[in-house]
């Protein structure tokens, strides 16, 4: 019979198209090659590779699902795979990515005049200009229909006053789409770089995510032109809409993150000797591994049906919320386990679980918190809003 793949029992590869593997090789070859050999010490030092983002751009993968621009535009599943293998790498490289394809290029995409498309995106698929997502206050993230920082119209211009919190991207990004409320409603506005009054510090203290950039954004009468305003969504729809695609890619990317820790998992168990016999020929630690391949294959049957639903443009926000719960929570378990199971060598970023589990720690919260998703479903369940 032929032997499985420990990484992908329900071999979901048999499932992809030609194009879908080769871009799966192509990042992993990317992620073995540039990324792991250098994301130890990024995440110690508490640095974001930054020379990494050319190489990212160079492959494609900013802005990969959309069409024009200089963007690839692959379909779900493509860019499903390319949020795994950057997060089996480290999840603040899958962050970036998602953040500047997912939150910032599709907005513009979608939702911006030709003017904002035809100055940014071209720029930001080949990584020349960087963006970030202001949506996040420090008074709570999880309701944004509390917002404070708001825009009001002066002449031709918009005059934006408040704070964002938590802002990945925040202090390197070139362009920062900052979410406002208006006396239409909340609003996206394009501020750039150095803008009078316009300050980014970045957020330090991190245990988590730390080879990533996360910020503060403080508007003080910031003054941005009318054209700077995205005209096509107006609502708290226009951010959401951007969540719900960034959540669809760290259903994927916490896979990467679980099969990380699992694979360098096997590798100890098998060398290490104690009690004159290889850990892993304990029953013990193989129901343990076994688990984790069983909840892995779980998030992968999920994952894949989810960009199926995503390609055929059946995709419901609920079905995201689910996902991005079951994968992150499966991807944080496993890290937290096969950090127990690497005994004392587990504390230590020389094996790569207590990084993962760090990391994910984060990406539990961001995007919606575990709590958020769970009450999101249960609304779909009852047909009530428990928030
Ligand atoms: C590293 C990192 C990067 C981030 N990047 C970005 C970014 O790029 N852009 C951006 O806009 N934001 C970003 N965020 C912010 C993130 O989205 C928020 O942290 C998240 O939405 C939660 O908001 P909060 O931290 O204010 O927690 P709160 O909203 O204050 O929640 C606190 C706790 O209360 C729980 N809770 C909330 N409501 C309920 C309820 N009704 N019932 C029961 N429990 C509830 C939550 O689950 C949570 O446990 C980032 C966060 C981190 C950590």
């Amino acid at each position: 019979m032929k032997k499985l793949n420990s990484m992908d029992l329900y071999d979901i590869r048999s499932q992809l198209t030609e194009e879908e593997c080769i871009v799966q090789d192509t990042v992993a070859r990317f992620v073995d090659e540039s990324v792991i050999p250098i994301i130890g010490e990024c995440f110690e030092n508490s640095r974001f590779p930054m020379d990494l983002v050319p190489l990212v751009a160079d492959l494609g993968l900013l802005g990969s699902t959309l069409e024009g621009y200089g963007c690839a535009g692959l379909n779900s599943i493509a860019y499903g795979l390319i949020c795994q293998e950057l997060e089996r790498g480290d999840s603040g490289l899958r962050s970036f990515v998602s953040v500047q394809s997912s939150l910032v290029m599709y907005p513009i995409h979608r939702y911006g005049s030709d003017m904002q498309k035809d100055r940014w995106l071209p720029a930001m698929a080949r990584g020349d200009a960087i963006g970030c997502f202001g949506l996040t206050e420090p008074h709570g993230g999880s309701d944004p229909s509390n917002m404070k920082t708001h825009a009001r119209r002066d002449g031709n211009e918009w005059v934006l006053n408040g704070a964002k919190m938590w802002i990945t991207n925040g202090s390197i990004a070139d362009v920062s789409l900052v979410w406002a409320l208006t006396e239409e409603g909340v609003r996206g506005f394009l501020v750039e770089k150095s803008t009078p009054g316009f300050e980014t510090p970045e957020i330090e203290h991190k245990f988590s995510l730390r080879a990533s950039v996360t910020s503060s954004l403080f508007l003080d009468n910031v003054r941005v032109p009318e054209e700077n305003m995205l005209p096509g969504v107006a609502g708290l729809k226009g951010p959401l809409s951007c969540l719900t695609q960034a959540r669809y890619g760290i259903a994927w990317g916490a896979i990467g993150a679980a099969q990380a820790c699992l694979r360098e998992l096997i590798g100890f168990t098998e060398t290490r000797e104690l009690f004159g016999r290889s850990l892993n020929h304990n029953q013990a630690i193989q129901i343990r591994l076994a688990d984790m391949a069983r909840r892995i294959t779980t998030a992968q049957v999920l994952a894949l049906q989810l960009g199926r639903l995503k390609d055929a443009g059946k995709l419901h926000p609920t079905q995201v919320s689910l996902a991005k719960w079951n994968n992150v929570r499966m991807a944080l378990d496993i890290a937290r386990d096969c950090r127990d199971m690497l005994g004392a060598s587990g504390i230590s970023t020389e094996f790569c679980p207590v990084r993962h589990m760090l990391n994910l720690e984060s990406v539990i919260t961001y995007e919606g918190t575990e709590t958020v998703h769970q009450l999101v479903i249960g609304k779909q369940l009852t047909g009530v809003s428990a928030f």
